[in-house]
């Protein structure tokens, strides 16, 4: 018997990068295929959602599998594409595990675009964007968003500074105090793009954050009296964002 595929979390949804549209076909290529036939035990006539960023959610059927492949045919469009609010998280890169938390729960959380950022503290000196991009890519399929976040390449602080879109403004999480709260401080600004910005373990050092605090741009916040990890500075104030001048509102 046929029938949508769950996992505990809901319908199963997969990020493809093909066009998708009323009777399209795409093969899954070897990972979904790995996951579709041999972790989900799916069988041909089995129903996933797919998604790939431009045409919306497709359901679509099982019509074809092998040993390592899988075809699908787009059967009937489950959503119109949407996108999500206009928030840019850029981080200083941290450790593995939390580097790989940031990139989930920052999609979750709805974010256009992860832009890695080296600061002078920053000990991490490898960032590995694609490991970056799965994590992203898995979180958008078990979150229900019809977009992955674009995941930058690193830049440096300095070069980051030089070649900012303007018209975006900075969230600067600030762990160095003299700075309103972060709720406050959103109530009294304006609507429009905006990228929150989290530094690394050390912190941001002192010409850093002189250099931020000179530019129009930067509104510098706090998040309390309590120092916090990188990655739950990151999520908190995503969360704020969201919920003073985001989505969530
Ligand atoms: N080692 C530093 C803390 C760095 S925490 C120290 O002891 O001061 C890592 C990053 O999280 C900081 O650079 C900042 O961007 C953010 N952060 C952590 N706690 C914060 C707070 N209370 N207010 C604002 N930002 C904070």
């Amino acid at each position: 018997m046929s029938s949508e595929l769950n996992h505990p979390g809901g319908k199963v949804r997969l990020y493809v990068e093909a066009p998708l549209g009323a009777g399209l076909r795409l093969d899954t290529g070897e990972g979904h295929a790995h996951y579709l036939l041999h972790v989900m035990r799916a069988k041909a006539g089995d129903r996933v959602g797919l998604f790939n960023g431009r045409d919306g959610e497709w359901l679509a059927r099982i019509v074809q599998t092998s040993k390592r492949a899988c075809v699908l045919e787009c059967e009937k469009q489950l959503a119109q594409q949407t996108e999500v609010p206009d928030l840019w998280l850029v981080f200083a890169p941290v450790k593995k595990t939390p580097a790989d938390y940031i990139a989930q729960k920052a999609t979750e959380l709805g974010v256009r675009a992860l832009q890695p950022v080296i600061t002078r503290r920053t000990i991490v000196s490898r960032v590995n964007i694609v490991r970056l991009r799965a994590n992203a890519v898995e979180a958008a399929e078990q979150s229900g968003r019809l977009t992955v976040p674009e995941v930058r390449a690193p830049l440096a602080f300095d070069k980051l500074l030089e070649t900012w879109p303007r018209e975006r403004r900075i969230l600067f999480c600030d762990e160095a105090g003299e700075a309103p709260p972060t709720a406050e401080a959103l109530r009294a600004a304006p609507k429009g793009p905006w990228a929150v910005l989290t530094g690394p373990e050390g912190g941001f050092d002192p010409a850093e954050r002189a250099a931020l605090r000179e530019c129009d741009f930067v509104v510098p916040v706090s998040l309390g009296a309590r120092i916090l990890r990188a990655d739950t500075a990151a999520l908190a104030a995503l969360a704020i964002w969201q919920a003073v001048l985001g989505d969530w509102c």
